[in-house]
């Protein structure tokens, strides 16, 4: 049995730090560079693991170096990687990451093996899906494949959530397979066209959500928390005032901990979303007290040594 299923994208994070971002047809030479695991899929896989969830991952890596780095380093949390497909055809996502003195970057991301997760290999993961109690996914793996994982989910009685991350369009099949959808602020712009930036957009971009057939809706609002909805509440959980220092993973950790909390209840009502919403503000709220994606993370002991 698996508490959390996360079909998603594996990627190895290079970051080259520079002075300048260099311009197009300039060469540079830079002042440092590090290898980090990425990769939506698995940097929630890590957050809900660190949490005390039994997490199995779902996902495609090339037969590389990488691909043996990446599932080297989910082992390290206890992630079931035993069903991660190696392909032969395409190499393990990349995400090259310029960073200036300044902090500003450019990212480029070659989704590789991640685009390699099909239908076949989604039906092949049925007893996978079945024996867990939450499948989550995100935008950076084919999305007719999440949308069989999720149809599978319902068809097993699971609940399903579903991070439409990074943003795109979103078809409304997919929103209605989710049992909740939780998108940042750009995220909701894109597929509701509005802006969450007062109470009253919000509660307008909330309401597209559900008329497209969410049943909840989590919108996260960066230091200002996250908002939750239904076709009858709405309230906005406060984050926690930390002094922030890199809010890479914010989102993944906030995912992560949602899905880790909410695999412990047996229903989704109201006012079980907004302890769980609590919760994964407490966690978040640590996450971007520290620098990195996956190094910051917390341990469940530190988020009740912090937060009590
Ligand atoms: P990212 O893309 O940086 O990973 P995101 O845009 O997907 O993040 P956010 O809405 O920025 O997600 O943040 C997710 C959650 O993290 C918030 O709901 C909140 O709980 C927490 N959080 C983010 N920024 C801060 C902050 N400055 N202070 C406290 N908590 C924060």
């Amino acid at each position: 049995m698996f508490d959390v299923c996360v079909l998603g994208s594996l990627n190895m994070d290079l970051v080259i730090n520079v002075d300048k971002i260099p311009a197009v047809g300039e060469t540079i030479l830079a002042n440092g560079f590090m290898k980090f695991p990425g990769g939506k899929g698995a940097n929630q896989a890590v957050a809900a693991a660190r949490l005390g969830s039994r997490v199995i991952m779902l996902g495609c890596v090339g037969k590389d170096d990488n691909g043996d780095i990446l599932l080297n380093n989910l082992n390290r949390d206890d992630i079931d990687t035993s069903f991660i497909k190696r392909i032969d055809s395409a190499p393990t996502g990349i995400a090259l990451i310029t960073v200036d003195g300044a902090g500003n970057n450019t990212i480029s991301v070659y989704p590789g093996a991640n685009m390699k997760v099909d239908l076949d290999y989604i039906d092949n993961a049925k007893g996978f899906i079945e024996s867990s109690k939450i499948v989550v996914a995100q935008f950076e793996t084919p999305i007719e494949a999440t949308k069989r994982a999720f149809r599978i989910a319902k068809k097993f009685g699971k609940k399903t959530i579903l991070n439409p991350a990074p943003a795109k369009k979103i078809d409304e099949e997919l929103i209605k397979l989710s049992d909740i959808i939780v998108p940042n602020e750009t995220e909701t712009e894109i597929i509701t066209g509005i802006l969450p930036e007062s109470e009253d957009s919000i509660k307008e971009a909330g309401k597209i959500l559900i008329e497209k057939g969410a049943e909840h809706v989590i919108i996260t609002l960066g230091s200002k928390g996250a908002a939750i909805m239904d076709r009858i509440n709405f309230d906005i959980v406060p984050a926690y005032k930390v002094n922030a220092v890199d809010t890479t993973a914010a989102g993944d950790s906030f995912i992560g901990a949602i899905s880790y909390y909410l695999s412990k209840e047996q229903r989704i009502d109201f006012e079980t979303l907004k302890s769980a919403v609590k919760f994964s503000n407490k966690v978040s709220a640590i996450a971007v007290t520290r620098k990195g994606a996956q190094s910051s993370l917390p341990y469940l002991k530190e988020v009740i040594e912090v937060f009590g």
